[in-house]
């Protein structure tokens, strides 16, 4: 059974008019290396920890600005989101489509909220919390080309034409903003898309973007605005002590605008600075250890880094089974070819390697889990490998085979050949990073003992489900495992109404 929303009543939850004011009891485990007798035993002693919850719950009015408006993922989300605001239906060969949400885990999944009668009861995720409405969102950005939005869909060839025809006239007055353009960061291929471009020193142009955000947010009223890179994935920048590790010398090194400061951390500076959160969507490390720095001490939300939608989603999924079901994955090889301008970016070596290294690391926290199937040390052997194939556009090709070691001796070789249009994946995880974000940014907690109330970490790890190579605080361990990692976001927004997690259990069928 499906209900559309609830209320819960109970002593550890209350609903003002301004919050909903939660208390939970976290059921955790502290562990001790004891000597007994002489002989050392791991001890683990269950306990208790009470949190209190404040979330607010007026929803404001949210702009969405994105870095790379005018790309296929940017043209893609705003085409949808206008389509689902309008109530838009379009001719395909096959039916009368409707436009919809699917893809999008807080408007399109569902959360088991308990049982009635011998009944599941299910209930949207987004209605465990108040969240903004996505066909509320008021789009705007920037993009180094300077299509209109309307053409920009055109040249992504990811809709069906008859939307496309609809939704042209709403979309033909949208213009990206000049985006600050560095051609050291991105394929030369790049090169003749830069034409709307924002000129001065990096100091000056970080001033610019801060000002562009100003401007939106007066000009659309919205209350709120959250910023995410869809533009195109750069080369890693260089970490380098004295550079960029510290907030000190990052801004030291804006001021004498060095060149190795790359765009998306000029975009993440200015957000920082506006404390307006800012997520990267694509696999740079945008996030240099100065801007880490920087975010934490101003405490403003970043998060990314690359989306997860296809095959690192899939990879996600499927070692976790494997390494769970004591299945021992030896050798993980993944070829994808693609024909979008993301792919024509990613033939060049440079931005190739920021995507190889994104998607490398995906299946660490699953393989470290299980010291009776690897070693210290051990890892599968993994290769990815991307190539540009013009003619298939945005419909991206992955192949992936996973060969495991089973019983005895015995090889299980698992192929799967995946083909999907990568904007139309990309784009609902857009939607939840930057609703999920706006979330968090009306969530106060306090655990005991601790005076104030205060936000989740500015580093927002809570947002890792959506995200290839999760960024996560300084010394917290990295989740990859894609249950868990919906199980951490659900069950954090239950503890806010105060729900228990859910367990699985279903005692009372038992
Ligand atoms: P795209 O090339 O169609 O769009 C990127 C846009 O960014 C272009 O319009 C380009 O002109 C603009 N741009 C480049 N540099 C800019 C800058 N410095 N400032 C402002 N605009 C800039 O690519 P896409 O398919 O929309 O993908 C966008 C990003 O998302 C890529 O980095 C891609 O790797 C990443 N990504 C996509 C998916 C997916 O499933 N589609 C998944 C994970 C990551």
């Amino acid at each position: 059974m499906f209900i559309q929303s609830f209320r819960v009543e109970s002593p550890n939850v209350k609903y003002s008019e301004e919050s909903i004011d939660s208390i939970y009891d976290y059921q955790t485990t502290e562990l001790v290396h004891e000597n007994v007798n002489g002989k050392y035993e791991w001890v683990i002693k269950p306990k208790s920890v009470r949190y209190e919850f404040k979330t607010e719950r007026r929803v404001p009015k949210l702009g969405v600005m994105l870095v790379g408006w005018g790309g296929n993922n940017g043209s893609t989300l705003t085409a949808g989101v206008i389509a689902n605001r309008l109530g838009i239906s379009w001719v395909t060969k096959e039916k009368i489509q409707q436009a919809n949400y699917f893809g999008s885990l807080t408007q399109a999944s569902t959360c088991r909220i308990g049982s009635f009668k011998g009944e599941e009861i299910h209930a949207p995720f987004k209605s465990l919390l108040p969240m903004v409405d996505p066909n509320d969102i008021v789009f705007g950005g920037w993009d180094i080309n300077n299509m209109n939005l309307a053409d920009a869909m055109a040249r992504a060839k990811v809709l069906d034409i008859d939307l496309q025809k609809q939704l042209r006239p709403y979309m033909q007055g949208m213009n990206p903003l000049p985006g600050i353009y560095d051609p050291d960061f991105i394929a030369a291929n790049q090169g003749e898309r830069a034409n709307n471009v924002v000129k001065g020193s990096k100091k000056e142009q970080v001033q610019k973007i801060i000002q562009d955000i100003r401007d939106f947010k007066s000009k659309t009223k919205v209350d709120k605005v959250v910023v995410l890179w869809t533009a195109n994935t750069e080369r890693y920048s260089d970490v380098i002590v004295g550079f960029n590790d510290t907030k000190e010398t990052l801004l030291a090194s804006l001021e004498r605008n060095e060149s190795e400061i790359s765009p998306s951390t000029l975009y993440g500076l200015a957000c920082v600075q506006e404390n307006v959160p800012f997520i990267n969507g694509s696999p740079q490390n945008t996030f240099v250890p100065g801007l880490i720095d920087l975010a934490i001490t101003r405490n403003s939300i970043i998060a990314g880094d690359d989306f997860k939608s296809g095959q690192t989603k899939m990879k996600s999924v499927l070692v976790d089974f494997l390494v769970g079901a004591g299945l021992k994955p030896t050798s993980i090889v993944s070829y994808n070819h693609l024909g979008n301008n993301d792919g024509m970016n990613l033939s060049a070596p440079q931005t190739f390697r920021s995507k190889e290294i994104s998607k490398s690391n995906v299946v660490d926290d699953m393989v470290a889990s299980n010291a009776i199937l690897y070693e210290p040390g051990e890892h599968p052997d993994h290769v990815v490998v991307i190539k540009y194939v013009p003619y298939v556009g945005d419909s991206k090709r992955a192949m992936d085979e996973y060969t495991s070691e089973i019983f005895m001796g015995g090889k299980n070789t698992l192929v799967i050949h995946n083909t999907c249009e990568d904007s139309l994946l990309a784009a609902p995880l857009i939607l939840d990073l930057v609703l999920l974000a706006e979330l968090c940014t009306r969530i106060q907690l306090k655990k005991e003992g601790e005076g104030k109330f205060h936000s989740f970490h500015p580093v927002a790890s809570i947002l890792s489900y959506l995200t290839k190579a999760p960024l996560v605080p300084p010394g917290t361990p990295v989740v990859n495992a894609l249950a868990k990692q919906r199980a951490m976001l659900e069950n954090i927004m239950r503890a806010c109404v105060g729900l228990a997690p859910e367990n699985n259990m279903t005692l009372e069928y038992k």
